[in-house]
């Protein structure tokens, strides 16, 4: 990587690092030293810098926090064997911030800001990349409109900002899921396929509800007919039907999950066959009933590959496989983990060592 982006560094003077529990990481909870800070103004981008991670000004005026112009992304950084540090599949993150970007009317944001700002805060932070197993850096990139204008129309100044939290993996335990049949994530012509904030606000009551009635998580289903089902919570949603993976296919109203992606690529690398189509709640039930649905399991950056062991539809329990002995989602997350943690060669190309 060749730097040609210039960054002001201001380290902190006192870390954090040696009173934090780097074994017990509950997600999203701790931040590291530093952060990584933009400006967009005058039609572009400047200000590159690094900062003790902290309390930020702003005018209470800004539109994100009124209109909700803000974007975000999730990726994670692994320790690998060797003590380096590998940035999974950022070029992927980075195109679908772009998307979410112009989606929102927002700017877009160059690579080398992209990624040489990620690729700096985090060889600052270096020290803060857990090396216990399954725990990584969570890297939470977010773009906020900050024009003090109570008038509706797209900002013309925006921050960057990149945090960085040493975590757990999302949950740790497999998910008893309800599929939703009132409220929607998202519907055509809207932002479902964009990580903004309003797609996450407007899930929170049903998935409040959904934990008072005993459940982890939710299945989101088709806002037109609630008939398909699209995606678990913040994550995407795979089975094994027959030893054939089948998940939702990509479409307007789910977000395209880099996870997804990466699960299915290795799955066909594996030889094992993957079908991405509309999957309906009745063919869900259906292969519940016939055997046929061997694993059902939510994949996403934050919850890796997170089994789900009972499926609640319309107050009937189905109570699935066990989630310890499902060989599929096993041996794919298997191979995922040690590309991940440089364990085994890369032959994808998705570790970015920094
Ligand atoms: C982030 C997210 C996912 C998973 O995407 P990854 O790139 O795999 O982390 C899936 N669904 C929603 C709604 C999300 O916000």
């Amino acid at each position: 990587m060749i730097d040609t982006l210039t960054i002001k560094t201001t380290k902190t003077s006192h870390s954090r690092l040696a009173e934090t529990d780097m074994s017990n990481l509950p997600f999203g909870q701790v931040f590291t030293d530093h952060m990584f800070v933009a400006d967009y103004e005058d039609g572009e981008w400047k200000n590159f810098e690094i900062l003790p991670y902290g309390p930020i000004s702003m005018s209470p005026a800004i539109s994100a926090i009124h209109y909700g112009q803000t974007i975000f992304e999730g990726m994670k950084a692994y320790k690998q064997q060797d003590g380096s540090v590998s940035i999974f599949r950022a070029d992927k993150n980075l195109a679908r911030f772009n998307k979410s970007a112009t989606r929102l009317a927002m700017p877009i944001i160059p690579e080398e800001v992209f990624i040489q700002g990620l690729a700096a805060l985090i060889n600052t932070d270096k020290d803060w990349v857990p090396a216990k197993e399954n725990y990584s850096l969570y890297i939470r990139p977010v773009m906020f409109a900050t024009d003090p204008f109570l008038g509706v129309r797209p900002s013309s100044t925006y921050k960057f900002i990149v945090l960085t939290s040493p975590s757990a993996p999302y949950y740790s335990n497999p998910l008893k899921v309800k599929i939703e049949m009132k409220y929607t994530r998202s519907d055509e012509g809207g932002v479902g396929s964009t990580k903004t904030a309003g797609n996450y606000s407007r899930s929170m009551l049903p998935t409040l509800e959904a934990h008072q009635d005993g459940f982890d998580q939710l299945i989101w289903t088709d806002s037109k007919e609630h008939k398909y089902v699209e995606e678990s919570g913040a994550a995407n949603l795979m089975f094994v039907v027959n030893g054939k993976i089948i998940t939702p296919e990509v479409r307007e109203t789910i977000l395209e999950g880099v996870t997804r992606d990466t699960v299915i690529e290795m799955a066909k690398s594996m030889g094992i066959e993957v079908e991405e189509k509309r999957v309906s709640i009745q063919e869900v039930l259906d292969n519940i009933d016939n055997g046929g649905l061997t694993e059902a399991f939510a994949v996403g950056t934050a919850a890796t590959i997170t089994q789900i062991s009972e499926i609640s539809y319309q107050g009937k329990n189905y109570v699935l496989t066990d989630p310890a002995a499902r060989p599929v989602s096993t041996a794919i997350g298997k191979k995922l983990y040690d590309i991940r943690y440089g364990i085994t060669a890369d032959p994808f190309g998705w570790n970015l060592i920094v």
